[in-house]
């Protein structure tokens, strides 16, 4: 009878300290994410960044009978004690990009942007300060609702350093977390130097070793590019950005670079430890057909043209230099995107990672990870491994293919001028650079 009574006792004891906790936790404030406790959740599939975007895809559901009339992505600072969140019972806004969505019956897919570079810039968000990310749904009925962002996809952290500006930069921290039930994305920037092997700028000499490339009138491609990207390095130095070489001329005569470049010290694993945000391979061109001439930008199909267009202008502008003639894979004036054609693939058509629309140049491709569906994993005996195949944090790449060595007039004016040349590609960077620093698709709510 005892027993019987003491083992009542202790249940309700436990029933007592099982609802009190409930009390309790109902009463917490949500230090970080205070206005989103009502909020509905968004899935993220996939997260991380291209060169400087950052790239966010997933799905939501939408409330019955909701259509979607705009989507965005917020930031709320998140709130540093209970007292100062105590203050504010909603969401407040901190800054605002759109996000583009498409709508498919009650689901709506969500990404920072179609193309691989475009959407929300790392460089917009604010270097300094705690953040809770959210998607804000603005419905055709006028009406609002709140999304906090989940984790549905295993998704590598983001840690990302802004470009060097005036000598200095920000770490921006991005991770997933929960406050009692509520998830959220939070964003922590903090100002910071560059680590040592953290890079602005790559710089890829291309050839080099026995791997001469095109060769005219004993001229190598491979001593060419090295001494633009010398050049180029220099210049990008004297602007205070810190700039990664693949190859700096120490290389083995004999070195098989052509096949090493896989090699864990190879251009692409190098290249993509330096978590430099953009990359330039530098090469010449060269065909049997003499009259051919003209700079060539290659990027990515998956991106728009807008950062290669940045370099073809800069060096046809600053240098007296041509667009190229070349029509085939043509995409604007001096812009290109070369892809694998049906015959280059395996019977069949390819696979989801190589097939006709995957960048054919390895180092457009394998420096972009998994945006740029990077592939090479060791398979052929030639070949060693990219490492950071399954990367989340891809440089954006281009290639540019200043001129043709076939054709003498251009020769000529590719050694004869080449610091102007190596001027041009310098100041096209650093435009590229300044249409990030002016913060323009930041909507800042006061
Ligand atoms: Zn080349």
């Amino acid at each position: 009878m005892l027993l019987v009574l003491l083992i009542m006792l202790a249940l309700l004891l436990l029933l007592f300290f099982y609802l009190r906790n409930e009390v309790e936790k109902k009463k917490l404030i949500f230090v970080g994410t205070r206005g989103l406790d009502n909020a509905l959740t968004a899935e993220v599939e996939r997260y991380g960044t291209y060169g400087v975007w950052l790239r966010l895809e997933g799905a939501l559901t939408l409330p019955e009978g909701k259509s979607i009339d705009r989507l965005s992505l917020e930031g709320q600072k998140a709130y540093e004690t209970k007292e100062e969140a105590k203050d504010y019972s909603r969401f407040r806004t901190a800054f605002s990009f759109p996000i583009e969505a498409r709508e498919d019956k009650e689901t709506l897919f969500f990404t920072t942007a179609d193309e691989i570079n475009a959407g929300v810039s790392m460089e917009a968000l604010p270097g300094n300060g705690d953040y809770v990310l959210a998607l804000k749904a603005k419905f055709s009925d006028g009406e609002s609702a709140f999304y906090t962002l989940t984790d549905a996809g295993e998704c590598l952290p983001i840690s990302y350093y802004t470009l060097t500006f005036e000598g200095e930069n920000s770490h921006l921290s991005l991770g997933f977390d929960e406050e009692e039930t509520v998830p959220y994305l939070s964003l922590l920037g903090e100002p910071d130097t560059l680590p040592a092997e953290v890079y602005d700028i790559v710089l890829d000499a291309g050839h080099g070793g026995r791997d001469t490339g095109a060769v005219a009138e004993g001229l190598t491609e491979a001593e060419l590019t090295l001494s633009y990207a010398k050049e180029v390095k220099a210049l990008l130095e004297e602007e205070g950005y810190k700039v990664f070489l693949t190859r700096d001329g120490s290389e083995d005569k004999d070195a098989d670079l052509a096949f090493a470049m896989y090699d864990e010290d190879g251009r692409v694993n190098t290249a993509c430890r330096s978590r430099a945000k953009l990359a330039l391979s530098i090469h010449f061109n060269s065909l049997e057909e003499a009259s051919v001439s003209g700079t060539e930008v290659y990027c990515s199909a998956l991106g728009n043209t807008d950062t290669a267009a940045l370099l073809a202008d800069s060096i046809v502008s600053r240098t007296g230099a041509s667009y190229s003639t070349k029509k085939s894979q043509r995409r604007r004036d001096g812009v290109y995107s070369r892809t694998y054609t049906s015959e280059e693939l395996p019977a069949g058509g390819g696979t989801e990672l190589r097939n006709e629309n995957t960048d054919y140049y390895f180092m457009i491709r394998e420096l972009g990870g998994i945006w740029t569906h990077a592939y090479v994993d060791g398979s052929s005996e030639k070949y060693g491994e990219n490492l950071f195949r399954n990367d989340n944090a891809g440089l954006e790449s281009c290639l540019l293919e200043i001129g043709y060595l076939s054709n003498p007039e251009e020769r000529q004016r590719l050694v004869g001028d080449r610091e102007a040349y190596a001027r041009a590609i310098a100041e096209g960077v650093v435009l590229w650079h300044t249409t990030f620093l002016d913060k323009q698709d930041t909507v800042v709510i006061k």
